[in-house]
């Protein structure tokens, strides 16, 4: 915990939406990570997600760099 801890103290840059998925949106930033929103695509074949534009979603994660990769901590939906 330590040793993870001071990791981030030695945290790369701060999270950027380039970072993310395509479509994602940072809505907030803070020394913890980011939190983003983002909008997904089951993979259903017969879901209106794949044909249209309507994703599923919002889905909010708090996403943070860790062993230089980013790490999403999907948080509890918003509805
Ligand atoms: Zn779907």
């Amino acid at each position: 915990m330590a040793l993870l801890n001071y990791r981030d103290l030695l945290a790369e840059q701060p999270i950027q939406e380039k970072d993310l998925a395509g479509d994602a949106e940072i809505i907030d930033d803070g020394p913890t990570g980011a939190i983003a929103v983002e909008y997904r695509r089951c993979g259903d074949e017969s879901c209106h997600c794949m044909t249209g534009d309507e994703k599923h979603g919002p889905y909010n994660y708090r996403a943070k760099w860790e062993d230089g990769a980013v790490k999403k901590e999907y948080l509890a939906k918003t509805e």
